[in-house]
């Protein structure tokens, strides 16, 4: 496979120019282990690594060679989530005001905003304060260019198919803790799909993908726990032909959650979401003019 991938820092793209492109576009934002050097982190890494989606880049490699993009963040989660909201700042954490306009939600109040401050329950990230121009960093060198590639590639496909189609890859520890909506000891299901309570895509996207992972014998729940958060709502836009889907996949499925190795089964789970995006690939065409 010849792929084409740029320089931007922090951020993965892979498009295949030889495979015949479809509307159809990946973002992998939690998978990244490149730990920036000004993180400066005190609560031990394997903790703190428990919040990346491990994997799962790597799990949709297979999207360029189908005709599809793949956007995937090379910086973790914990240092800036790009499936926030800019105001989703946690002011506890700083050792200032934030100059511009705030607006905490739920996963800020559970400590895991923009910036998080709890690796998990009862664990803070770090023991200091932040400052206003490190978290502003951090926005402007990772969180934007992020948002600024995957926008572009979602409004040049738009503009050349007349419609685009947008899987938002994530994945889910096996067992809730008490971080997470559904409250701690909850087991969770294979696969979870968010779309924001049907309103970031066309119902027939979820359904798709829906009955595509259930025919293959997966326990798939569809907007619980999971709905989808900043990148479905940015561009999950379907009255425009834009859709955009959340899919939550269980780490036991592919990996060792305490060890962070693969497990023997990523494989399997990989044919499986390869066979996912090529089908993904037909449905898109069949709705575009080519
Ligand atoms: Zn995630």
């Amino acid at each position: 496979m010849t792929a084409v991938s740029r320089t931007l820092p922090g951020v993965l793209y892979r498009r295949d120019p030889e495979a015949a492109e479809v509307p159809l576009v990946f973002d992998s934002p939690h998978s990244g282990t490149d730990y920036p050097r000004d993180f400066d982190f005190t609560c031990p890494l394997p903790i703190l690594r428990s919040a990346e989606d491990t994997y799962v880049d790597e799990l949709y490699g297979a999207a360029p060679e189908l005709g599809a993009t793949l956007i995937g963040a090379y910086f973790p989660r914990s240092y800036i989530d790009a499936n926030r909201e800019l105001g989703d700042i946690d002011q506890e954490l700083l050792d200032a005001p934030w100059p511009g306009p705030i607006n905490p939600g739920v996963k800020t109040k559970l400590g895991i905003g923009l910036i998080r401050r709890l690796a998990v329950p009862g664990l803070p990230v770090y023991q200091r304060k932040l400052s206003v121009a490190e978290v502003a960093a951090r926005i402007e060198r990772y969180y934007e260019p992020y948002h600024a590639e995957l926008a572009e590639v979602a409004d040049r496909l738009h503009a050349r198919f007349g419609g685009v189609w947008h899987i938002d890859c994530h994945s889910m520890k096996s067992v809730s803790n008490a971080m997470a909506s559904e409250g701690a000891g909850v087991n969770r299901a294979d696969f979870v799909l968010g779309d924001r309570d049907g309103t970031t895509c066309a119902p027939e996207f979820t359904d798709f993908v829906l009955g595509f992972l259930r025919l293959r014998g997966y326990d798939v729940r569809v907007n619980d726990p999971y709905k989808g958060v900043e990148l479905v709502r940015r561009h999950g836009r379907p009255k425009e032909n834009r859709h955009s889907l959340q899919i939550e996949v269980n780490r036991k499925l592919y990996m060792d959650e305490d060890g962070f190795e693969r497990n023997a089964n990523l494989p399997r789970l990989k044919r499986g979401l390869h066979a996912l995006v090529a089908a993904l690939a037909g449905f898109v065409k069949e709705r575009v003019a080519s």
